[in-house]
């Protein structure tokens, strides 16, 4: 799957790295990293950090589905 953060929408609130912290860490007191490419497994809890977060600045979506958009786009 593949997640995007609006960086400049999200206030460092840290829901999301108590919710799914193999995605989510927070450097220092506001820069929130992630991995871009979490492991499917990892799905629940990720969608749960995204429902959680305050300002909704998670966007999750599942890489499957954006290569067959791609796909489409290109044929
Ligand atoms: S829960 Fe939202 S606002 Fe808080 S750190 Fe995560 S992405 Fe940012």
């Amino acid at each position: 799957m593949r997640i995007v953060v609006d960086l400049v929408r999200c206030q460092g609130y840290a829901q999301c790295c108590f919710l799914a912290p193999q995605a989510f860490k927070l450097a220092g007191e506001e820069a929130l990293v992630y991995h871009p490419n979490p492991d499917v497994a990892q799905r629940q809890q990720i969608l749960r950090a995204a429902a959680a977060c305050p300002v909704q600045a998670i966007r999750t979506d599942r890489l499957e589905d954006a290569e067959l958009t791609h796909e489409a786009e290109s044929a």
